[in-house]
């Protein structure tokens, strides 16, 4: 029997199928997804690989062929069936093997992150005359009370005696010992969260996705309206079929309701995945699902790929959210990873927003989903009213605070109430540009193409590469006195808020406030609880957040998304606007929205105000067809790379011209190439050229390949790096 083996290497060169012997002993061992020891290259270093495929026979005549040394990990960490994703993500997201095999597998597992186990003790004989005294009965007892659970220091500490007598009694089998596996995720109990009486709406939701003939349904439900009963009643009816379901969050740090909620209705046996955990803990969880010991898992986009059998559903919440495409290699989507196993499972993929990007919402439309809407907010409440404020004429009228007249009144009034608020403020530091008033020196990083910004802590920081200086009070260009600090983030806006509001208690949340573990949860409890009256913070209080005392949410600065140089800018404001304002009047309070911009005819800006999606798709469509930007088409970004400048201007041009060259023959529309909107990041200057079409999975590797062809030789040189329809073009 041969089998072929993907090696444990990551050079690209290595990324093919080498071809081994099973050796007789291994024989009735081997299967596809165990990880190997192989002897690879001239000098036959033993390396991992993994079993791929299983052959009788070989047609092509290889040379020496060698021999499987060894078997690493019985269990297999991919099947048949996901080789067939495998194969797909290799194609469609132009990855290696390994690339797509490390997406199924538990990290770690080849670093050596075993199962934990610890030796507990049992007792096993009654206690003979000469051991029956003084310690042994103590101890006796006490191990007969807690048995298999306690080990030796555990019996010792709780006992305030020496192992020694523990040792005795074992070795003369009174007590017995026994290897337990320890479990590493997270067991904690949660308040029981009540099963609702869903109400028409959900209900037909429900129904609607079960019982369709089609697989694939996009839940269009404003915020507020449900949806995540909604999910819970699918995951019930799949668990009572035996299936399983997995249910995927942007961000799960960010959702801790999701898991609240999931854990207080389905009890704590939910595999819980995603990247903040420990390697120990996510091989755990991982074999929690392998042994079907779980049905349910909720994490962030890697729990797509968790070895469920028997999968009934997939939902992605928020499904218009960016971090559910990946930016490291492989660069997948996992709306389309959901398509495929859908397809290989016949199970139902439940994509659910208030939002959907606009490419979902285009595919209700060609019968690819099945759109189910939910109109109407559970508790009968209203949507909040969502108010534009034009800043300019705050400006006429000689208001310069960050609050205009209108949220300084508001936050007063919500004050007085006790109500809570919530300032949204997509920039974290204190000040986002520092530059010199007489000579216009700015403060940019030394890395990177980007200026740099002022944080409380008397530091100027690089928000790309985390370069970071001590400020200055005189100008390095000119030594000036005239440094000033321009643009506001969100220690300013805290400070602010102080200023302002002397009295409020703030919760301020970004990445610089929620690094420590556990950080974020603290906060979101503490506002929870009612303990502060104003939370500020970056998207990161956008999310799904439930505070049932919020009434009043502003929007310090829409135009930050508005002028984004990107095709999605449009889209991505009107989603965060919604969001935002979907945190306000939950429950029976009336909720109020204040957004300050300083282009309120922004069709966006104006759409979002209505709380009019459709109107909002039907513009934007308009224009990515015009445009001829996704769905339309697919967007094939090729970043070129390098430290040095010139080399990479030359390389650049080179390519360009061989890649206008190739294609020629191809309806692709080339842009570029040009350096890319940050010119420079972490020391790499960067350029980038854009092809542009109708781009089918199959095309896209057959591109990639003439693409790698046209580039092989100077890919030592300068760092080449492609992606299909990337999160942004920065
Ligand atoms: P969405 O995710 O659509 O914004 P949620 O799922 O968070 O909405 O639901 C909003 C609130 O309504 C939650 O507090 C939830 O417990 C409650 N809720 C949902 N469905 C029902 C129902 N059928 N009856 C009563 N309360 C419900
Ligand atoms: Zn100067
Ligand atoms: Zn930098």
């Amino acid at each position: 029997m041969f089998a072929g083996i993907i090696v444990n290497n990551e050079s690209i060169l290595l990324d093919k199928i080498f071809t081994y012997k099973v050796p007789e002993k291994l024989l009735k061992d081997i299967k596809i997804g165990q990880l190997v020891k192989i002897p690879f290259g001239k000098s036959n270093k033993l390396v991992f690989g993994f079993v791929y495929t299983l052959k009788d026979t070989i047609t092509t005549e290889v040379k020496n062929i060698k021999e499987i040394y060894y078997i690493s990990e019985k269990n297999q960490l991919f099947t048949l069936s996901d080789i067939k994703l495998i194969e797909y993500i290799k194609k469609s997201y132009l990855s290696t093997y390994l690339e797509a095999i490390k997406l199924f597998i538990p990290p770690g597992i080849i670093t050596g992150v075993k199962a934990k186990t610890k030796i507990v003790l049992y007792t096993s004989k009654a206690l003979e005359d000469k051991y029956s005294k003084e310690p042994y009965i103590t101890i006796y007892n006490f191990v007969r009370d807690n048995n298999g659970t306690l080990i030796k220091s555990e019996i010792a500490s709780s006992l305030n005696l020496s192992i020694s007598p523990i040792n005795t009694m074992i070795k003369h089998g009174f007590l017995s010992t026994s290897s337990e596996e320890v479990t590493r995720y997270n067991v904690r109990e949660y308040d029981v969260y009540e099963k609702k009486q869903l109400n028409e709406e959900q209900l037909i939701a429900v129904n609607e996705i079960i019982n369709s003939k089609k697989n694939m349904f996009l839940l269009n439900g404003i915020t507020g309206s449900g949806k995540t009963e909604v999910y819970m009643n699918l995951v019930e009816h799949y668990m009572k079929n035996n299936k399983s379901s997995i249910i995927l969050v942007p961000e799960i740090s960010l959702t801790p309701q999701m898991v609240e909620r999931f854990k207080g209705r389905f009890g704590k046996d939910i595999a819980i995945f995603h990247s903040k955990l420990s390697d120990g803990e996510r091989y755990d969880e991982w074999f929690r699902v392998k042994q079907g010991k779980v049905k349910l898992a909720i994490g962030a986009r890697s729990a797509i790929f968790l070895p469920f059998s028997d999968l009934g559903l997939i939902v992605i919440d928020e499904e218009h959210e960016s971090s559910y495409k990946s930016d490291s290699d492989p660069k997948y989507h996992v709306r389309d990873i959901a398509k495929v196993l859908s397809y290989n499972n016949s199970c139902k993929v439940v994509l659910g927003s208030a939002t959907p990007s606009i490419e979902s919402f285009y595919h209700t439309y060609n019968g690819e989903y099945q759109l189910i809407n939910l109109k109407n907010r559970v508790d009968g409440a209203t949507l909040p009213l969502i108010t534009l404020i034009d800043m300019r004429e705050e400006l006429a009228n000689n208001n310069r605070s960050v609050f205009s007249k209108e949220l300084f009144e508001e936050i007063n009034l919500r004050l007085a109430k006790k109500e809570q608020i919530i300032l949204f403020l997509n920039r974290r530091g204190f000040s986002t540009f520092v530059s010199c008033r007489k000579c216009g020196y700015v403060f940019k990083c030394p890395n990177c193409d980007i200026s740099l910004t002022y944080h409380n802590s008397g530091n100027l920081i690089c928000h790309y590469c985390g370069h970071r200086e001590r400020s200055v009070n005189a100008c390095p260009s000119c030594k000036s006195k005239y440094v000033k600090y321009f643009g506001i983030g969100t220690e300013k806006l805290e400070n602010e808020i102080k200023r302002y509001f002397p009295k409020s208690k703030t919760l301020r949340m970004d990445f610089d406030t929620t690094r420590k573990k556990n950080s974020y949860e603290e906060i979101y409890n503490t506002f929870k609880k009612g303990e502060a009256d104003i939370l500020l913070g970056t998207q990161m209080i956008a999310k799904g957040l439930d505070f049932p005392n919020v009434t009043l949410v502003g929007v310090i600065s829409a135009d930050l998304s508005l002028n984004l140089p990107d095709y999605r800018a449009a889209e991505r404001t009107y989603q965060l606007i919604t969001q935002v304002a979907g945190r306000a009047g939950r429950r029976k309070k009336l909720g109020k929205v204040i957004v300050q911009t300083y282009t309120p005819q922004h069709y966006s800006l104006q759409y979002a105000k209505n709380y009019d999606y459709l109107s909002l798709y039907n513009e934007e469509i308009k224009i990515r067809e015009a445009m001829n930007n996704p769905p339309f088409s697919r967007i094939l970004s090729i970043n070129l790379s390098s430290e040095n400048e010139r080399v990479l201007i030359n390389k650049a041009n080179e390519i360009g011209i061989k890649i206008k060259e190739e294609f020629k023959k191809d309806e692709f529309q080339i842009l570029g190439p040009s350096p890319s909107i940050i010119s420079k990041i972490k020391k790499m200057f960067r350029w980038q050229i854009i092809i542009k079409g109708i781009i089918t999975d199959e095309r896209a590797a057959d591109i990639k390949n003439r693409v790698y062809d046209l580039i092989k030789d100077v890919y030592s040189d300068i760092r080449i790096n492609i992606d299909i329809n990337p999160n942004s073009l920065l």
